[in-house]
């Protein structure tokens, strides 16, 4: 069968293997046949060869952690031959550790989790793949054409998960949502701020494509200004850019108990200047919260599927740009700039 494959740390070791192994049967009893998978930049990255580990004793790498598929088999009984399934992308350390043993493996706290396609674990961009029901997330049948977009969500799920956790520290109403960045990470956040009944505004350098359109269609305000230039101080950041200057930005933007989440990794290695004292008492006298958010458990997951079965499709369907049949693979990895998700299809 067909797999798109690294050799983690080799730049440019990207290609199409045609006689890839079927997937062992220890990968897990529920046997998929692939969909499609998402691009985004970890996959960029590892093919730099920045990042990414291929599993023990192999050397090289199956790429994909945004999976989509239907089931061909599944002797357990959780699915049904035919249901749309995604693989939940983490999995908790062997030792394990505390969070990793109540089963919030995205709170790992010894590094030693493994992720699909990503670290130690072979990923979703191969015809055939196998899941164990518990990494198993059922999606509903309307969900096909964009079920890959599951794994973001997840992320921007689990974001909002621990924003209502943080402001249940007092009583809290909260109006206003900025989120800065509209790629897909960003536009999702705004999509799950919608749905609680939020006033969003979406802050993006782009003023042309497609991303003013799509703020406004799903009701938010796009706003090509800078964070400071806005005229309302937001209850929540959702920060998706990872930019330093916009990081900064947003934790003095926050109105009085506003929580920021951080959710973009900076590359790091520029230094910008900053009056951490005024900084410190703008935090303090506003009882403002700053905190990271990285990947995400199993509930998040659900919630995210809810979150998607509960969107527009035709919206949903419009974060998709591009979708790169698995023959010229080489081109979903190629960045156009306009793009928002780029989905590697496997039935085309
Ligand atoms: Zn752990």
């Amino acid at each position: 069968m067909r797999a798109v494959t690294v050799a983690p740390g080799v730049s440019d070791s990207l290609r199409l293997d045609e006689d890839w192994p079927e997937p062992a049967a220890d990968e897990g009893a529920i046997l998929v046949q692939a969909v499609a998978v998402g691009v985004c930049g970890t996959d960029q990255e590892i093919i730099a060869g920045e990042y990414g580990e291929a599993p023990p004793g192999q050397d090289r790498l199956v790429l994909g952690h945004e999976s989509l598929g239907r089931v061909l088999e599944d002797p357990t009984g959780t699915l049904k031959p035919g249901d749309l399934v995604v693989g939940i992308v983490r999995h908790p350390d062997p030792v394990p550790c505390v969070n990793c043993a109540a089963g919030e493996w995205d709170m790992c706290r010894n590094g030693r989790y493994t992720e699909h396609g990503i670290k130690g674990l072979p990923g979703f961009a191969r015809d055939r793949w196998r899941v164990q029901p518990r990494f198993a997330v059922g999606l509903d049948p309307a969900l096909a054409p964009v079920g890959m977009l599951l794994e973001p969500t997840s992320v921007v799920a689990k974001a909002w998960d621990h924003i209502e956790r943080i402001a249940s520290r007092a009583v809290w109403q909260p109006q206003s949502v900025l989120v800065t960045g509209a790629g897909p990470i960003g536009l999702l956040a705004a999509l799950l701020g919608i749905q609680r009944g939020l006033s969003v505004h979406v802050l993006d350098r782009n003023k042309t494509g497609p991303k003013p359109e799509l703020v406004r269609s799903l009701g938010a305000t796009y706003h090509t200004s800078t964070v400071a230039e806005l005229d309302f101080a937001p209850d929540v950041v959702v920060e998706c850019t990872g930019a330093p200057v916009v990081v900064l930005d947003v934790m003095s933007k926050a109105g009085t108990n506003g929580i920021v989440c951080l959710t973009g990794v900076s590359s790091g290695g520029r230094t910008i200047e900053l009056d951490a004292g005024a900084m410190n008492r703008e935090l303090v006298l506003e009882n403002n919260v700053v905190f990271g958010s990285v990947n995400a458990n199993r509930r998040h997951w659900e919630l995210a599927a809810e979150a998607l079965a509960r969107a527009d499709q035709a919206w949903l369907n419009s974060l998709i740009t591009r979708r790169v049949p698995v023959s010229s693979y080489a081109d979903a990895y190629t960045s156009t700039g306009s793009d928002i998700k780029v989905v590697l299809d496997f039935e085309q």
